[in-house]
């Protein structure tokens, strides 16, 4: 059924999310602190406002794409909770800390809200395809309830256990993924420096025991596997600065967890360095370049 939906924050991401939400007939009101955000609402079909409590005005669901967990906070806070009619469903899709993505839903329980966090896998061309993965944590209504309009975003929707379970799987993955991507780059650097011929070694590996994600779907190496941000000169993608960003999130779950993870501290000391050398708008998969020389 079609619904009205806030949608807060159309960056990047957000601005092919409300697209497509549009495309699946839902009436959607954009607000963002960037008018050029706007600007690209607008022309997705999206009705535009530049006062959030507009936009949240008659809302069935708000849905917040937004940058990290301070800015999630303070928009629900100050905002959301004022604005939105009392009976509204919430739906976060930033990747932000655990321990914020509690504190939202706790905040939306206490005015009778239900509220999911529902993290994404997958960049800005998925958000732009509507082939997202969705990893969601809430109770079994709320995550009932959000459902059909994740599903009008992406290719996959998983509940993924309660408050908060979204972002832990979400920084579990993406640890995993900057664990893997060093791994890989560094397996390409070493074959190259033994004499293999990396396609040789990719179509060896690619059907061994070392295949994943970061080698058959996202290779670091140019000309090598299917096409990735490697062949473009690294642009596009994930960028590093992200990358770096949820690992920072998984370290610091860690640290509060007691959990231990020798592979994501030192994937996360790479991509600090990394980033810190210039390199916070490349792929994530030129760290190989580190690794090369
Ligand atoms: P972005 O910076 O492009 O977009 C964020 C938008 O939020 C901007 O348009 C900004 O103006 C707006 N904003 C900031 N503060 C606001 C406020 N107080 N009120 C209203 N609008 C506000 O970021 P993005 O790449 O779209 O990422 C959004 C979220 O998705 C982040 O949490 C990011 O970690 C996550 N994510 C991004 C990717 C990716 O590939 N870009 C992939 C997976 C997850």
């Amino acid at each position: 059924m079609a619904k009205r939906i806030a949608f807060i924050g159309l960056g990047n991401m957000g601005s092919g999310m409300a697209a497509n939400l549009v495309a699946h007939g839902h009436k959607v009101e954009a607000f963002d602190l960037d008018t050029a955000a706007l600007g690209r609402a607008k022309l997705a079909g999206c009705g535009v406002h530049t006062s959030i409590n507009a936009a949240l005005d008659s809302a069935d669901v708000v849905v917040t794409m937004l940058p990290d967990g301070k800015i999630v906070r303070s928009v629900y806070k100050n905002d959301v909770l004022k604005w939105a009619p009392r009976d509204a469903l919430f739906i976060d899709c930033s990747t932000i800390d655990v321990a914020s993505a509690h504190a939202v839903i706790a905040m939306a329980g206490t005015h009778g809200h239900p509220m999911v966090d529902a993290p994404v896998s997958g960049g800005i061309t998925a958000a732009k395809n509507g082939t997202l993965t969705f990893m969601v944590g809430g109770s079994d209504a709320a995550f009932a309830a959000a459902q059909p309009i994740l599903s009008a975003m992406g290719a996959a929707v998983v509940h993924a256990g309660g408050d908060g379970a979204g972002q832990a799987a979400k920084i579990c993955n993406n640890m995993l993924l900057g664990a893997t991507m060093v791994a890989t780059s560094e397996a390409f650097a070493m074959a190259e420096k033994l004499g293999l011929d990396l396609q040789a070694f990719y179509d060896i590996s690619s059907k061994s025991s070392g295949q994943s994600w970061s080698m058959t779907s996202y290779c670091p190496v140019p000309g090598v596997g299917p096409v990735t941000p490697a062949d473009h000169d690294y642009e596009g993608g994930f960028t590093s600065a992200l990358m770096l960003k949820d690992l920072r999130l998984a370290m610091a779950a860690a640290a509060e967890s007691g959990a231990n993870v020798p592979m994501g501290h030192r994937a996360a000391e790479l991509y600090e360095a990394f980033v810190s050398a210039g390199n916070a708008g490349k792929d994530f998969s030129a760290i190989i370049k580190t690794l090369r020389k």
